[in-house]
């Protein structure tokens, strides 16, 4: 693949794996961060250290004007956008709804919900056709906390899931005449830090045996689904959301 390929929350975990990943099939890749930057740079560092081309480059993908500033470096720093991967994302601490702060749930939905969408708006409008672009590709990455909702964890993550898997479908259909796919991958369960970071240090333990499939996916998994989805073997997939979630 060729062109420039935006990987959000790319320091570590499903994201970083992508950021990997999408180098070794060709792209330029910048590694988007918020707070990590020695661990984003360790990523880009990696790349280029395999003979690609990687930039890391912090902005916190919830604040309008951050994505704005991140696009801008892109597009001075890198070759023009063929890709976008909506992947960074939290679920806050796990709580019943009627217990959660309003905080988190505001930084959830602002980061899961609007990020993906100031990020999807700024890539369309350097991609579509009508904006002199040539088009390109979008993957979202959901969870299947969208259809399961995460009762006694947190709804409002899977709320915020189940709003990307809708801006997914709407904007495929918006931008299917202007050169642009945009699907969705839906992971079940992952082996990164997001279940510490929710207070849920042992969740990995606990879910794994209760998966179809009998353990946790590695990030790597997940990226092999978003790497299809971005290249031309998934030429005519646009508006899917598919599910990488060991059975369940
Ligand atoms: P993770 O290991 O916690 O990594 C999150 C990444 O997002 C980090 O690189 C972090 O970088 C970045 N990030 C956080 N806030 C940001 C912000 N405001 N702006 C830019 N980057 C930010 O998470 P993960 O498990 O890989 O999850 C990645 C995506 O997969 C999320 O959308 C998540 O909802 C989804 N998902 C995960 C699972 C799972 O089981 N792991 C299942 C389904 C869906 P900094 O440290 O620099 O902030």
């Amino acid at each position: 693949m060729s062109g420039t390929l935006l990987v959000t929350g790319a320091s570590r975990g499903i994201g970083a794996a992508v950021a990997r990943l999408g180098a070794a099939r060709g792209y330029a890749v910048c590694v988007n961060y918020a707070a990590s930057a020695e661990a984003a740079e360790a990523v880009a560092g990696e790349i280029r250290e395999s003979g690609g081309t990687a930039l890391a480059v912090q902005a916190d993908v919830a604040q309008e004007d951050e994505v704005e500033r991140l696009f801008a470096t892109l597009d001075a720093d890198l070759p023009p956008l063929s890709g976008l991967v909506n992947n960074a994302g939290l679920a806050g601490l796990v709580n019943r709804l009627e217990d959660a702060p309003a905080e988190t749930i505001r930084h959830v939905m602002d980061l899961n919900v609007l990020g993906s969408i100031w990020c999807a708006r700024a890539a369309i409008r350097r991609m579509a056709r009508r904006h002199g672009g040539s088009g390109g590709a979008i993957v979202n990455i959901s969870s299947g906390a969208a259809t399961l909702g995460s009762p006694g964890e947190y709804v409002w993550y899977a709320a915020s899931k189940g709003a990307v898997d809708s801006l997914t479908i709407g904007l495929a259909r918006e931008n299917a005449a202007e050169g642009i796919r945009i699907n969705a991958v839906a992971p079940g369960f992952v082996n990164t830090g997001i279940h510490a970071a929710s207070g849920m240090p042992d969740r990995l333990e606990k879910i794994a045996p209760t998966m179809p499939i009998g353990r946790a996916a590695e990030p790597e998994e997940i990226a092999e689904a978003v790497l299809w989805l971005l290249s031309d073997a998934a030429s005519y997939t646009t508006g899917t959301v598919l599910r990488v979630a060991g059975g369940r």
